[in-house]
């Protein structure tokens, strides 16, 4: 909840939820502590600007940010879904430490706000083309050995996966589908069972 489209995943997180039949209870996190209290299964680190998500989230009156890469380093098989300025993060994670998920991503690289665009995507992953909206997004720059490349747009790389940490260039959360919050919950109820 440091900053971003952190509703409209909250949303679709309920469609997903219902979609799969998936019980799920969602928690809000904005400091280190409830990360604690809350005992997740799995994370979302939505889009918004990756800049301001480190002011704040690497602010003592929050930590929210080291938490929440402590806790993903504790266990490659923790679920994760970063999209946008999300996948920002987790690609570079800027603590001294590992990628979160091994590819090097370049911020802002399709230009403006007004270069933003939709498009259809090929998401292996789902099995189905995928609606997809790129807002002032970044784009996979290199993509390492241990990571699988799950959706293209044409031919680039826009969602890659790392064990089960999920790193989409776009906002899968504004659209109809909500596919990749549904292989959210899946993996979690499967990592957890
Ligand atoms: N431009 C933003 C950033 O660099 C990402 C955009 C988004 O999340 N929609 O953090």
């Amino acid at each position: 909840m440091l900053q971003g489209a952190r509703h409209t995943h909250m949303a679709a997180l309920h469609v997903a939820a219902e979609q799969s039949g998936i019980e799920i209870e969602i928690h809000e996190l904005r400091k280190a502590v409830d990360l604690v209290n809350a005992q997740p299964h799995a994370i979302v680190f939505p889009g918004g600007e990756s800049t301001t998500m480190r002011l704040t989230g690497n602010d003592p009156a929050s930590s929210l940010l080291p938490a929440l890469f402590d806790w993903i380093r504790e266990d490659s098989a923790r679920p994760v879904l970063g999209t946008c300025a999300g996948a920002i993060l987790l690609c570079d994670p800027q603590d001294g430490g590992d990628r979160l998920v091994a590819a090097e991503i370049d911020r802002n690289a399709y230009g403006r706000q007004a270069d933003s665009f939709q498009s259809a995507l090929d998401a292996k992953i789902l099995d189905r083309q995928f609606p997809g909206v790129f807002i002032r997004a970044p784009r996979f720059t290199s993509v390492g050995d241990s990571v699988e490349v799950v959706v293209t747009h044409d031919s680039e790389v826009v969602g890659v996966k790392h064990g089960n940490r999920l790193a989409l260039t776009f906002h899968p959360e504004l659209s109809e589908d909500s596919g990749f919050h549904e292989w959210l919950l899946q993996t979690a109820k499967e990592v957890t069972a």
